[in-house]
């Protein structure tokens, strides 16, 4: 088997790589060629921990296998960070572990390829403001993927803990964008794509507060209670996501479904717009994708880092 370690991702995995992984991936669960497993996530009742498996099989990129890992909140006593994770590869064929992967950069880099993928189908035309709500760890690689492949002209962000703003500042400056920290209202007003990424268990954005036509990348909620947009935002969208069932039951569309102004007929999935079964934006104001984060978009990014790194030999062989 091949193994990738943690600390050659970033030098190996490009955006473009990440992007183009995760399109790709989308457009096969549309087409019935790829599907996810069910995802297992267990409190295991030592560290406070939260640990799991997201798997699934691409029959089209031939791409089978699972990330296992999850949340130990108390792992700055250890210098590590608190989201832990290792994508397994199997080679379809035999059943024979193919690779193990370091799976934590790998998880933001696709989780910030699936924002920008659906800023690519369902943005207003002539996109030019990025509001950004967040500035936890992964807002940045979010920021980063939309200016990447978008083009935007300025940002504006809010984060309910103001305080966080200054470091995406200091992103945004990299990117080489002027940024400016405003209140919900404006940034509903002036952004043509909104980015959410934060761990709130309320809804932030309001219906009152987006204005004209905007794309909303909903990215932060993941599990049942989670929460950032206002239920009457998302009965006036057009709704796109990942995956519908996960999106009913842990992604931010759980809230309007659970009272009932939308239901999963209501919901496209994204890569139905990309193999152009689906026309996406469409006549519509305002469109939201429901970012919950599939298994399948981890084996993706997993499976394109391992030949990256066999290209360049950093993948370590080791017989199992
Ligand atoms: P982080 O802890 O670094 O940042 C948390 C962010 O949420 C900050 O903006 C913070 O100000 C805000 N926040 C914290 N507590 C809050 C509260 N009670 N109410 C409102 N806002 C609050 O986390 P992160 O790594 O940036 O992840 C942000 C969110 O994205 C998490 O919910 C995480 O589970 C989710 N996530 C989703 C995917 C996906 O595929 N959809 C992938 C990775 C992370």
């Amino acid at each position: 088997m091949w193994v990738v370690a943690e600390k050659d991702i970033a030098g190996l995995m490009t955006p473009e790589a990440a992007f183009d992984a995760v399109e790709a991936v989308f457009a096969a669960m549309a087409r019935g060629d790829a599907w996810n497993f069910p995802v297992v996530r267990e409190a295991i009742g030592h560290e406070d921990a939260l640990y799991g498996f997201k798997g699934g099989f691409d029959a089209s990129g031939l791409t089978l296998g699972l990330k296992a890992g999850g949340y130990w909140p108390n792992n700055q006593k250890h210098e590590l960070i608190n989201h832990q994770s290792t994508v397994f590869l199997f080679d379809p064929d035999t059943g024979r572990v193919a690779a193990a992967v370091g799976g934590n950069l790998l998880t933001a880099l696709r989780t910030a390829a699936a924002s920008a993928v659906s800023s690519k189908y369902l943005a207003p035309k002539g996109a030019k403001v990025l509001g950004m709500v967040g500035a936890g760890h992964q807002a940045h690689f979010q920021m980063r993927a939309a200016v990447r492949f978008g083009n935007f002209e300025r940002i504006v962000g809010w984060n309910p803990h103001p305080e966080m703003l200054g470091r995406l500042a200091d992103t945004a400056a990299e990117l080489g964008l002027p940024f400016e920290a405003v209140e919900l209202d404006r940034l509903g007003a002036e952004a043509d794509v909104i980015v959410s990424i934060t761990s709130s268990f309320s809804p932030l954005l309001m219906d009152g507060h987006v204005k004209g036509p905007t794309h909303i990348a909903a990215m932060g909620t993941d599990t049942k209670g989670k929460q950032e947009l206002d239920p009457a935002l998302v009965a006036r969208a057009r709704l796109f996501t990942d995956e519908v069932a996960q999106s009913l039951s842990i992604g931010e569309f759980q809230h309007a479904a659970a009272q009932k102004t939308i239901s999963d007929s209501d919901v496209t999935a994204l890569g139905r717009v990309i193999t152009g079964d689906h026309e996406g934006r469409g006549d519509a104001e305002i469109t939201i994708f429901d970012g919950t984060g599939v298994g399948l978009q981890d084996l993706a990014v997993a499976g394109a880092v391992v030949e990256l790194a066999r290209q360049q030999g950093k993948a370590v062989r080791v017989e199992i």
